[in-house]
């Protein structure tokens, strides 16, 4: 169990980035989801140790996450947002070199981890080649490689699937979902979809704040019978916007489609359908942002 107990930090510019943060992370997926802007890096970056907060508390099953560094470090696995490869050395290589970083210092041993990893993120035939010439979506499975080495309790992955297509976005996940069962695993996404798929807890940020946490399935359940959707005209669509909650307006064949929530029929044309996580977060974040304008 990872605690996190009112984290706070604020930059040299004045931006707040988090503010009195407070969550509890359980074994599994969890999904840390918001919007550009919203915190996430600052804090899965704190979490890896890698900038400080400056008050709060975090530990994990009794290692303090925020003093105690080196001891995070044996049990980190983090794939940053930015994750930048040496486009020159073969995958093999290099995952080589940060197992040797991570204090795989026998060389049989080493080879050893790291012919597994290469099999388990299905790189082992392409180990040779160089990284310079992997597509994105390689190129985070050599992520999740380097994150696992020395089989981390805690695994970070920020914003991973981001300009990966569909099909590399699917193994990408089906990867981390194979991530072993005792490890917290964070997964920071604007992608409601990876959420949805993947994540049985998760929590929604938005300006530095936690706006919910809990189960995605019983986020949804609260919606029930509450979401309302029509398809419109684009002239309609700054009218039903300031009449009604609008949540989200997706165009459907050209088309704006509004998802609308009111407890019972908003107006003629609309009809009910089943809530989903999308709706939960456009949610939290109309209502978030009605509250910081008032
Ligand atoms: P997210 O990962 O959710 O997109 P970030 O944690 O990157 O959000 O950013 C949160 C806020 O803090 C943003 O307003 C961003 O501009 C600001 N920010 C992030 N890093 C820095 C930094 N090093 N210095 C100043 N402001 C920063």
């Amino acid at each position: 169990m990872l605690t996190i107990r009112n984290l706070s930090k604020t930059y040299p510019n004045g931006v707040q980035a988090l503010k009195a943060v407070t969550l509890d992370i359980p074994t599994g997926m969890f999904g840390l989801l918001g919007p550009n802007g919203a915190g996430k890096s600052s804090l899965m970056r704190t979490l890896a140790t890698l900038q400080e907060a400056d008050s709060g508390e975090a530990s994990l099953d009794g290692i303090d996450l925020l003093r105690d560094k080196d001891a995070v470090r044996r049990v980190l696995g983090y794939l940053p947002q930015d994750f930048g490869v040496y486009p020159k050395v073969s995958a093999e290589d290099l995952l080589n070199h940060f197992a040797a970083l991570k204090g795989y210092v026998n060389r049989k041993e080493r080879s050893e981890v790291v012919a597994a990893l290469l099999q388990q993120v299905n790189l082992w035939n392409v180990r040779k080649q160089k990284l310079g010439g992997f597509s994105g979506g390689m190129r985070q499975r050599f992520g999740i490689a380097q994150a696992l080495i020395g089989s981390p309790r805690l695994v970070i992955v920020d914003e991973p699937t981001a300009g990966l297509d569909p099909e590399e976005r699917n193994r990408f996940l089906n990867l981390l979902a194979e991530i072993g069962e005792n490890v917290v695993v964070i997964l920071s996404t604007h992608i409601v979809e990876d959420v949805t798929d993947l994540c049985s807890r998760m929590a929604i940020i938005n300006q530095g704040q936690v706006l919910l946490t809990g189960e995605p399935l019983e986020a949804i359940q609260s919606l029930d019978g509450r979401i309302w959707r029509k398809v419109i005209s684009k002239d309609e669509l700054a009218d039903v916007q300031r009449r009604l909650t609008v949540l989200s307006t997706r165009l459907v064949g050209g088309r704006p489609v509004v998802h609308v929530l009111a407890d019972t029929q908003p107006e003629a044309g609309f009809e009910p359908v089943a809530a989903g996580l999308e709706d939960v977060y456009f949610g939290q974040l109309t209502r978030h942002r009605a509250s910081l304008a008032a």
